[in-house]
């Protein structure tokens, strides 16, 4: 198992501070909500999960 950053769209307001906090920049905006286009890329380092002010997105555990 890994774990890897999942979104609540509802939650989600679109202004993009899960993306510019991402070191591996793995999280990508399309059409104003971040999406994890390159989940290999992720270090499951929870950053985009901390710096969201909405609580829209949470580390979860999924089939590696
Ligand atoms: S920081 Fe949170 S509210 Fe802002 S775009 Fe990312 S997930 Fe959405
Ligand atoms: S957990 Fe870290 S590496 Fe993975 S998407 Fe969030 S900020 Fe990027």
């Amino acid at each position: 198992m890994i774990e890897l950053p999942h979104l609540d769209l509802a939650r989600c307001a679109g202004h993009g501070d899960c993306v510019v906090v991402c070191p591996t920049r793995c999280l990508e905006f399309v059409e104003d909500k971040p999406y994890l286009l390159r989940p290999r890329d992720c270090i499951a380092c929870s950053l985009c999960v901390l710096v969201c002010p909405e609580q829209a997105l949470r580390m979860v555990e999924v089939e590696d």
